[in-house]
């Protein structure tokens, strides 16, 4: 006997949607927090255009516009030596958008309530309640209440990469990698970014900023994973003096004003088998890599969609909870695994190899290839295209004319 058709544990990028598409096409949904919204969480949030143009298909990127956050409509990578600036986008989605995260989750949570589902924030989950068939519901409570017991048809993992559903229902994991990188990051006044993502690639360091709501900048310096302990006593020391390594940007941060304390991290990489016998994990619960590339809220908004629409098919389309869960799993991975390689690849902040030096020195003054560049980053085109051996032909075969 149960009392929902769902129940979503974690209501920020990948739970709030996920039980927003099941709420929208019919379904009992209970979804929970142990946060309560509007709150912040430890991450930058940038929103590359395939996340941006799944907020339009849900009918809220005018919110998030609304909030007064600015369009981002150039990728800028100063590699030292050279300069790649491109568009990120497609002509239906041109630009990408940061807001912050105490804004745009509170905007998926309420069109999550819009949509007809039950909300409770300030609800931690304690475990998952079971019988010999799989998992059937949820243990948990209020702050300051009793434990209760909820059933459901199904229990989908939102509750982010230390998830306490994952935890109870042990995926198997694969392509695993360690930690590579840790980032530190704050928001400054008056320094203007004029729509533009700036990336700096230097050796074993790497920092970006990007404009957000309320005229502030989010900056972000990495550095290696091992380095991260040492780091710890002088965080601003460490920030400051990464900069140091592009003067001209380091001038325009000294001209500007921090305006919050630094929080940094550091994350491990997996892939989680992403359901089993009454369960399903989306968003970080399911497949978390590094931050570098800044693609998780894009990813989790993805999976959402795949997974709410696989559940719907099997409650309402007579397709085995298997074969349509089976089927999200095999296109999140297709689409994510390239850009987990490349992700990866970027976060151990080892000097480009050779090879790619050669494309990027090819890339002067072609623009068609440096929007290429930027679309592979924001994970528009997948690196495989990008980087053919056709297309890497054509982009040094022209630079050589
Ligand atoms: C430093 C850093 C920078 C990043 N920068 C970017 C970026 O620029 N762009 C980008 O796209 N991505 C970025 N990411 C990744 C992005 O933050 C995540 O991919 C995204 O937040 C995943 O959303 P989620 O909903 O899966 O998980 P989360 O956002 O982690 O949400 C999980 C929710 O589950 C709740 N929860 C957890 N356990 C329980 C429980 N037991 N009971 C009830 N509730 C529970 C938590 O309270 C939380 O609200 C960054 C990450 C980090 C760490």
């Amino acid at each position: 006997m149960h009392t929902y058709d769902a129940i979503v544990v974690g209501a920020r990028c990948a739970g709030s949607p996920t039980a927003m598409l099941l709420g929208r096409k019919g379904h009992k949904v209970l979804l929970v927090d142990k946060a309560r919204f509007p709150s912040d969480t430890i991450s930058t949030h940038l929103i590359h255009p395939p996340g941006v143009a799944a907020l339009e298909r849900w009918g809220l990127l005018e919110r998030v516009v609304a909030t007064g956050c600015p369009a981002i409509h150039t990728y800028l990578f100063d590699f030292g030596p050279l300069t790649v600036s491109g568009s990120p986008g497609t002509a239906g989605t041109p630009v990408a958008y940061a807001p912050r995260r105490t804004v745009l989750d509170k905007i998926l949570l309420d069109a999550a309530s819009e949509a007809g589902v039950e909300v409770r924030e300030g609800f931690t989950v304690t475990d998952v309640l079971r019988d010999d068939g799989g998992v059937i519901g949820i243990r948990g409570h209020g702050k300051g209440c009793p434990s209760v017991m909820e059933r459901a048809r199904v229990v989908i993992g939102a509750d982010g990469l230390n998830s306490r559903v994952a935890r109870a229902v042990a995926p198997k994991e694969y392509h695993a990698k360690p930690r590579l990188l840790a980032g530190y990051y704050s928001y400054w006044r008056g320094l203007p970014m004029e729509g533009r993502f700036e990336t700096y690639i230097r050796p074993s360091r790497g920092f970006a900023a990007w404009p957000t709501n309320d005229d502030l900048t989010l900056l972000i310096v990495a550095l290696p994973f091992a380095e991260f302990g040492a780091n710890k006593k002088d965080i601003e020391g460490a920030y400051l003096k990464a900069l140091e390594l592009a003067p001209a940007f380091a001038a325009r941060v000294r001209a500007s004003r921090r305006e919050a304390d630094f929080l940094g991290t550091a994350v491990p990489n997996f892939f989680r088998r992403p359901f089993g016998p009454g369960w399903a994990l989306v968003g970080d619960a399911g497949y978390n890599k590094d931050f570098i590339t800044g693609l998780g809220i894009s990813d989790a908004f993805r999976d959402a969609e795949l997974c709410a629409n696989a559940i719907h098919e099997t409650f309402c389309a007579g397709r085995t909870f298997d074969v349509a869960m089976g089927d999200y799993q095999a296109t999140r991975d297709g689409h994510a695994l390239p850009m987990y390689e490349f992700t990866t690849a970027l976060a151990t902040l080892e000097p480009p190899p050779p090879t790619l030096q050669r494309l990027l020195q090819a890339m002067r003054g072609n623009q068609e290839a440096m929007d290429g560049f930027a679309r592979v980053n924001a994970g528009v085109t997948s690196p495989a295209e990008f980087f053919s051996e056709e297309n890497v032909g054509r982009i040094t075969g022209s630079a050589a004319k």
